[in-house]
């Protein structure tokens, strides 16, 4: 039995049958209508108006984007930093057929299918509750002033003059990215070494530093540095380490500080995502357009093989492989037959699991949630239960704590130690792009704090090359007219300005998607075009332009990675971590999930499939 269908779930159940037996049953429960959890796919079909009202089908990722750093997988870090554990992942894409040696990004980046010729570029949103009336202004050395606006001082400074920035923040944002000053001269015990500098990074935010050391006031900050961090490192510059966000490039660290190299860094307390950017350099990427369901898809295919029908992209019926697995259909009638090796059943949630010793049967007890539609299940709202010889816990570390019985105080301490990272990665099917063609706005990055998106962008479909031909595996194909379906993105890690530390600023976040609904959420990306697109000659009609939307909010998003700033275990070794005394087998229950190794990446989470099931008893 596992609870939870995502990557680590997925990756636990092949794990289970090279260890038990290729016969043994497996049953899969997630509480959602997909599997997949935070790999999830976007699909649009959008009828195409420059060709006739053909059918155009475009993927996007609602989740997990790509597979990081490949390379880097299986090399150990400072601090238990994961690597010991990285095999797993790269035999789980041999397994899969994924093919890491291919050199090349599959998935291009940027406004994909949007015609050069039109002449896009990006805007920044001042907005009125912060700079007194809404200023839209092109970002620095884009559109009309493309090579005017250089990143020297005098190019920071011809931009910065266009913005409603006062003189003091003009100032300080011209010395943050272009001074080679040493920030570090009025620090604590100044002058201090490189190792000294490095040190007192790791106990201070990036708030503090660019405040206290480079002269930055809250104008400048809130405005330029705030937003930045989020995507990787889940919260705001307040509430981030000053060592991370080094590590990971942010501006205000010039050679004159004298921190030295990044690569191979060795670094106590160093965050996890830093440390493996830092070794990035050795690693592959791989994007589907999908994002990583692509993987988890073919894993399926692989394991309940008709689940997956064949896929024709040009050589007849085919099994699915790491390419045409984009096209290949999903029966979810098939997920959970009797007569499947491994079973998965959705909106299924698990409430109780009650450990058993001795080679004895755990009662699992859940519910089927009433969703109408694509899953039709007994159940009726009673509670419904299966005995299993082994349970792995795949879902969330707080979800472990409180469904498993039994579980030691100091354990259930650790599971319930860390929250997750809250964000939304929203799209939109739009049916055309004239607007955008019109005002050639290709994204949009709101400056301050008031405006909740991080920022919004079009594109007209992704490639898929080198080795796909566009528009055969989906599309809509490069280069469409303005009048041809495209797409908005638009994203958000949200937390409070000011919150610290770290796991109460995504606490701040996750109240803001509880408060905010549907139409809310819609309402406001809708505002933002109003206030950017039409402000700047496009006719941006939500009636006539907008197909459908897809808002992926995952209120329970990124594991929490330790940060040296709040979190002291992060300088100490991994046994004494969270994370690792949280996910200590009981029993005959073991416990995977992202969250168990702190790292929120799809290998982590494999990692930990495959090593929860190594730690259940051989009977
Ligand atoms: C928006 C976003 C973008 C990301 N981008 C990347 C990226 O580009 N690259 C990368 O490597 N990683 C990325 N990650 C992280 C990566 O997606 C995760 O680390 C990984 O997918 C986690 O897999 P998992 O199986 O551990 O957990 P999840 O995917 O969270 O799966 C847990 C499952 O448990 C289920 N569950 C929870 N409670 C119960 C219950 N009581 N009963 C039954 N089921 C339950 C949930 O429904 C869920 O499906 C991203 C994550 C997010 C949220």
């Amino acid at each position: 039995m596992i609870v939870g269908g995502g990557a680590s779930g997925i990756s636990a159940a092949k794990s289970y049958l090279d260890r038990f037996g290729p016969d043994k049953k497996v049953l899969i429960l997630d509480a959602l209508p997909d599997f997949g959890g935070h790999s999830h796919r976007n699909e649009f079909h959008v009828p195409n108006l420059a060709d006739g009202g053909a059918d155009v089908m475009t993927l996007r990722n609602g989740g997990t984007v790509n597979l990081d750093s490949i390379g880097t997988w299986n090399q150990d870090g400072p601090n238990g930093i994961p690597g010991a554990w990285g095999q797993p992942a790269v035999d789980f894409l041999a397994w899969a057929g994924v093919d890491t040696a291919t050199g090349t990004k599959w998935q291009n980046g940027g406004a994909a299918g949007i015609p050069a010729s039109y002449g896009l570029y990006q805007r920044l949103l001042f907005p009125a509750a912060e700079f007194g009336t809404d200023h839209v202004i092109a970002g620095r050395n884009v559109g009309p002033f493309a090579g005017q606006e250089p990143g020297t001082a005098a190019g920071w400074a011809a931009f910065l003059a266009r913005t409603p920035y006062s003189q003091a923040a003009r100032e300080a944002i011209v010395r943050v990215q272009t001074a080679n000053d040493d920030f570090f001269a009025n620090a604590p015990g100044a002058p201090l070494t490189m190792e000294q500098k490095r040190a007192y990074l790791t106990a201070i935010t990036y708030k503090q530093y660019l405040q206290d050391h480079a002269g930055v006031n809250d104008e400048a900050f809130y405005g330029e540095y705030w937003r930045g961090s989020g995507s990787l490192l889940g919260a705001g510059g307040q509430a981030v380490s000053a060592a991370d966000c080094w590590i990971l490039g942010r501006p205000g660290f010039p050679d004159a500080t004298g921190l030295g190299d990044t690569e191979d860094i060795e670094l106590a307390g160093i965050g996890r995502t830093p440390f493996q950017d830092s070794r990035s350099f050795s690693g592959n990427t791989r994007a589907w357009p999908d994002g990583n369901t692509s993987l988890l898809r073919l894993a399926i295919s692989k394991l309940i093989p008709n689940a997956f029908s064949d896929v024709n992209v040009g050589a007849g019926p085919q099994r699915p492989d790491q390419l045409s697995i984009l096209k290949s259909q999903c029966h979810y009638d098939q997920l959970d037959l009797p007569s499947n090796v491994i079973r998965i059943r959705l909106n299924s949630t698990v409430f109780n699991v009650e450990p058993a010793g001795g080679g004895g049967y755990s009662p699992v007890d859940y519910v089927m949630n009433n969703v109408e539609g694509i899953h039709t299940y007994q159940g009726g709202g009673k509670a419904l239960r299966v005995a299993a010889k082994h349970v792995i816990m795949a879902c969330w570390n707080r979800v472990t704590a409180h469904v498993v019985q039994e579980l030691p105080p100091a354990q259930v301490r650790g599971l319930c130690y860390a929250r997750k990272v809250p964000l939304i990665y929203g799209r939109v099917g739009l049916n055309n792009w004239r607007a955008f063609a019109d005002s050639k706005v290709a994204s949009v990055a709101p400056r301050g704090t008031t405006l909740f998106w991080d920022s919004f962008s079009i594109s007209a479909g992704a490639g898929f090359g080198p080795t796909a031909t566009p528009g055969k595996y989906y599309g809509p194909t490069p280069n469409q007219p303005p009048e041809a379906p495209a797409q908005l993105t638009f994203t958000v890690v949200p937390n409070h300005p000011d919150a610290i530390p770290q796991l109460f600023a995504y606490s701040t976040g996750q109240q803001m998607l509880r408060e905010m609904s549907w139409e809310d959420l819609e309402d406001s990306v809708v505002d933002l075009i109003d206030r950017t697109v039409n402000k700047e000659g496009g006719d941006f009609d939500p009636a006539r332009d907008i197909h459908d939307w897809r808002i992926n909010r995952w209120s329970y998003g990124y594991a929490h990675e330790l940060t040296s700033t709040f979190d002291p275990s992060a300088y100490g070794p991994v046994e004494q971590q969270p994370q690792f005394i949280g996910r200590q087998p009981y029993k005959n229950v073991a416990i995977a999930n992202s969250d168990s190794e702190a790292f929120a990446y799809t290998h982590s989470a494999i990692n930990e499939g495959h090593r929860a099931v190594q730690d259940l008893p051989s009977s």
